[in-house]
């Protein structure tokens, strides 16, 4: 793991060391060897612990007056989770401000994470957002906001996975790797991480889905782009503008810029489930769906073999629950008879629609 300016132990503190397992299943769909970073095992459900958690340690300790300090979140969702637990670590407080909209799920997630305090004020999350810093924490001397994804100590944080993949590859390059693409947080901490570990030409699939496709738009039209509004229910995906360091990373030769369907990211979190055990949400689905679809090789436009090893972040995710991955395929199911047969990975005998029968 790289130095980054604090001690490890507070590190680990923070977030962990998570395991790269082969997926048995997804290598015999996909045609080579899926490797998968599971993420979805950090504290707070999703690799947002590496991030976030660096930030605020950075913000601890370079505080003339830390024990003062109090974070603040405006998301309901996984940022929110991260910083909450992040903060329950390292024994300060952390309040979080959402919408009225938010599920009731995710606020008892947040009370049981260890919150300070979960508010709920404003129609959108513009409006919690302003009313977090624009009234809460003007009440508050020792306040630090804690953005989502767009500021350099949550790229570095982020960028840990890509040394910690190295060494548990025995330093062996992997011959891609894919990750999703809200705000851009994860995809430029991967890209920092290869530069860092002299991987830089590594083929990255950075993967949206349509209705929050902010990365693709931008490098469609040659410029960053804010998009009108957000489609998809692959919500942890749906920043509607990406950060300006992501827009230049995406430019990279190396990247390819994919947009997948919200059927296509659930088949991916079902088949996941069946096959591997493992609960994941859309923004995290959205990653092992072309494994099924076996259009893997395609996509990258390079050839690979039974031994080319790909590897996939699994980012994990809290908005997710048995109720919503069985509404899901009941509802996408028909996706499946859509895609190429192939009945010999275990999840093709579950299928709703019966791929095999
Ligand atoms: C936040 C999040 C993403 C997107 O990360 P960005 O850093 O915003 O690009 C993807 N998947 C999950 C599960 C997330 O929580």
């Amino acid at each position: 793991m790289g130095s980054i300016g604090t001690s490890m132990v507070q590190q680990k503190r923070c977030w962990r060391e998570t395991p790269l397992v082969e997926s048995y299943a997804l290598s015999k769909a996909a045609g080579c060897r899926i490797f998968l970073k599971l993420e979805n095992l950090q504290p707070s459900g999703s690799f947002k612990s590496r991030g976030i958690g660096n930030l605020m340690l950075s913000h601890l300790s370079k505080a003339a007056n830390a024990s003062k300090i109090h974070f603040y979140s405006s998301s309901g969702g996984n940022a929110g989770l991260a910083c909450v637990h992040a903060a329950r670590t390292l024994q300060h407080p952390a309040t979080v401000v959402v919408p009225l909209s938010t599920k009731p799920l995710m606020i008892a997630r947040l009370k049981a994470a260890g919150a300070h305090d979960v508010i709920q004020h404003g129609a959108s999350w513009k409006e919690a957002d302003a009313y977090l810093r624009e009234v809460v924490m003007m009440e508050d001397e020792g306040g630090v906001y804690i953005p989502p994804f767009d500021h350099p100590e949550i790229w570095n944080g982020n960028a840990t996975l890509v040394s910690e993949i190295g060494y548990q590859l025995d330093g062996e390059k992997p011959d891609a790797l894919i990750c999703s693409v809200g705000g851009g947080g994860l995809f430029s901490g991967l890209m920092q991480g290869l530069d860092e570990m002299g991987w830089s030409d590594m083929p990255v699939l950075a993967m949206e889905t349509k209705g929050a496709e902010s990365l693709h738009a931008s490098l469609k039209a040659g410029e960053l782009v804010t998009l009108p509004g957000i489609s998809s229910l692959a919500t942890s995906l749906g920043a509607t503008r990406v950060a300006e360091k992501a827009f230049e990373y995406g430019k990279r030769n190396n990247v390819k810029s994919v947009v997948l369907e919200d059927k296509e990211a659930a088949m991916g979190c079902w088949r996941l489930a069946d096959d591997e055990g493992l609960m994941v949400e859309m923004a995290c689905g959205v990653n092992v769906a072309l494994c099924y679809e076996g259009r893997l090789q395609k996509v990258l436009g390079q050839a690979l073999n039974k031994e080319s090893k790909v590897v996939v972040v699994l980012c994990g995710g809290s908005n997710v629950t048995v109720e919503m991955l069985s509404t899901w395929r009941k509802e996408f199911g028909a996706v499946e008879s859509e895609l190429p047969q192939n009945d010999s990975v275990p999840s093709a005998q579950s299928a709703p629609n019966g791929i095999s029968a």
